[in-house]
Order: structure tokens, then sequence, then C-alpha cells
């Protein structure tokens, strides 16, 4: 399954906001947006005149880079947001927010969008009782996620389930701590997707 390796702090500082990446490190003052806040490279600093088309590309770059997907994977999601009834870009939200991926990071069971994918991966995770490894695994209402009973004791994840409560979850999901595990009581609506973009310049974009 591909992915960007890069470095990611690089990516936040391309955008002139932090994207959250890192987990813990994005609260402390060694993020490179609170130390180096100008974009990388040897014109980083240089005066920036930015264009209509380039507005809406730094848009879609920013949503991308902060679910961590690669352009082609981003591009199937607009299809299927613009294919389903309503407004494209809060599909385009939607869609991105039933990540099983994104699902575990929003309920505390891992400190960024990356970690959780990888924790995915590695079979930590189950949903409605069976092993899901799939990070794209797209959840529906009603569903639960919880922690498989065998990775409860995994290092990662019992130093998480302390800190579990402290995050805020979004309402439309519901974290049992106890049990480790999280139902999604609801599909997200845009006003409790709190991901900072102005979807409709991405609709804009793939729309030229
Ligand atoms: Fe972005 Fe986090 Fe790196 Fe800061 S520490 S630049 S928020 S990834």
């Amino acid at each position: 399954m591909a992915r960007y390796t890069g470095p990611v702090c690089r990516l936040c500082r391309r955008e002139g906001e932090k994207l959250f990446l890192k987990g813990d490190r994005c609260f402390t003052n060694k993020c490179a947006i609170e130390r180096r806040s100008y974009a990388p490279g040897e014109h980083g600093q240089g005066r920036k005149k930015i264009s209509e088309y380039g507005l809406q590309l730094r848009e879609k770059q920013k949503l991308r880079q902060s679910y961590g997907l690669l352009e082609k994977q981003f591009v199937r999601y607009f299809r299927l947001a613009e294919r389903k009834r309503g407004i494209t870009g809060e599909n385009l939200l939607q869609l991105l927010e039933r990540r099983l991926d994104n699902v575990v990071y929003r309920l505390g069971f891992a400190a960024s969008r990356a970690e959780a994918r990888q924790m995915v991966r590695h079979g930590h995770f189950q949903v409605n009782g069976r092993r899901v490894n799939i990070p794209s695994y797209l959840l529906r209402a009603g569903d639960e996620v919880a922690v498989r009973e065998g990775s409860k004791d995994h290092p990662a994840i019992a130093s998480l389930a302390e800190d579990l409560g402290k995050r805020v979850v979004p309402e439309w999901l519901q974290l049992n701590a106890e049990t480790l595990s999280g139902t999604v009581l609801e599909l997200p609506k845009r006003e409790q997707i709190d991901t900072p973009v102005q979807e409709h310049l991405i609709v804009e974009l793939y729309s030229r």
C-alpha cells in the first residue's frame, strides 16, 4: 500500500499551518511550524503571490496530506463523493472521516492518523467482532470498532489507554474507554468535522 514516506513537517510548512501529522510533538515547541513558519526550500521566505488555481491546489493538498493519502487515492474519494447525493465537498469530507484509520485516531487509540494506519495494518483492531486490517475500510453508522483482545497488552495501546478520554471525541462517535472500543453513532455532518478546509475550492479545482 503506497504512502508518503518523506519528512512530514515539511508538508505543514508548505501549507503554512499545523496539519497535526506527528501526534504529541505537534503540541510542543519542537513543532517545525513554531520554529520555522515559512515554506521549505530556497525560496520559502520569498514574496508570495498566489493565483486562484494556487489557492485551490493548496486547499486540496492540505486536505490530502491531513488524511495521509496519495493523489490517486484522493481523486478516487472525490469521484465517489461526486456520485453521491448531496454537496460534493461535504460528501468528500464524510468519506474521509469514515475511514477506519481516521476513526481509530479520532477515538484516541492512536496519536496521529499515520500511527492509526500502522496499528490497523498490524491487525490490532476489529470491526463488529471481525479483525480488519485495511486502513481505508469505510465504516457505517452503528459499526463498533474495538482493540482486539490479544492487542490490549501491546505497549503502544497500553500507554494510550491511560490517556483515553482526555482527547475530545467527536459527537458522531462514542468511546468506551473500559472496553477499549467505540461506536459510530451516525455519519458525520459537516459541522461535526473540525478539519479546517474550504472544500468548495477543492470541488472547483477538480471541476476545471
Ligand atoms: Fe506539523 Fe506536527 Fe510537524 Fe508541527 S510537529 S510541523 S504540526 S507534523
